[in-house]
């Protein structure tokens, strides 16, 4: 492995570790039950959280590289239980450079109900662009939870799954998207069931759904400052992160 790359697998392992700690600040996990993962740019390898160790014991040094089967290839460390389904997402979805597994709460009591999340929110439009749809119930173990994932996003545009009678699966560009949309995930199936618990959410035109999923997607955010004789605003909007 030329050194470049060795670097750039350094750095990966370091940004996978240090997202876990995101899952654990906005509440998304219990005890060990959720996990990371990134595609190795240009390789078929993927970094992922080893299994049954503590959030706080998580470093570069303890995440476990796996080729896109889920076998690792360096370290003595097994890797999450989840990593089959992992590495399946990778091999059927070569835009997906993340993947993210929680059983957050309010999420995955959409899922225990197998009742994808209505859209009654801007916010879920913006990122969603519409429902959360539910996938198959899944044994784990094997391909069956990947395929479901799979099935259920290919061609959707959330980027969230709610696997029935099991929880999130999310998948991004890369590691730190996939971990966005976990937040976002939890905090859109909070709200909705608050709405729904104290009433009938007012739906939201598909027009207006779709306005706002393209303006999120293509505007919104930041973008660096153009040249000083550019007659354009110095923050101008950008592709979300
Ligand atoms: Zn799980």
């Amino acid at each position: 492995m030329s050194v470049e790359s060795t670097l750039e697998l350094t750095e990966l392992r370091e940004t996978v570790a240090r997202l876990h700690g995101e899952l654990t600040r906005y509440g998304l996990v219990a005890w060990t039950a959720g996990n990371v993962s990134a595609r190795v740019p240009g390789r078929d390898l993927m970094v992922i959280k080893p299994s049954g160790v503590d959030y706080d014991d998580l470093s570069a040094d303890n995440m476990v590289l796996c080729d896109l089967d889920g076998v690792p290839v360096e370290g003595e460390l097994s890797p999450s239980s989840d990593t089959a389904a992992h590495a399946y997402v990778y091999r059927a979805m070569p835009e997906v450079g993340g993947v993210v597994h929680t059983h957050s709460t309010y999420a995955t009591a959409w899922a225990a109900r197998g009742e994808s999340i209505p859209c009654h929110l801007t916010a879920q439009a913006d990122e969603f662009g519409g429902e959360i749809p539910v996938g198959p119930f899944a044994l784990i173990g094997g391909d069956d939870i990947g395929k479901g994932i799979v099935s259920t996003l290919t061609g959707h545009r959330s980027p969230a799954v709610l696997m029935q009678n099991h929880g999130v699966f999310t998948i991004g560009r890369n590691a730190r998207a996939a971990v966005k949309a976990a937040v976002m995930c939890e905090d859109v199936a909070r709200t909705a069931h608050l709405a729904r618990a104290l009433g009938q959410p007012v739906p939201m035109a598909q027009a207006h759904i779709d306005a706002l999923y393209d303006r999120y997607q293509n505007v919104y955010g930041q973008r660096p400052s153009p040249p000083a004789n550019s007659s354009r605003p110095r923050v101008a909007p950008a592709p979300r992160d």
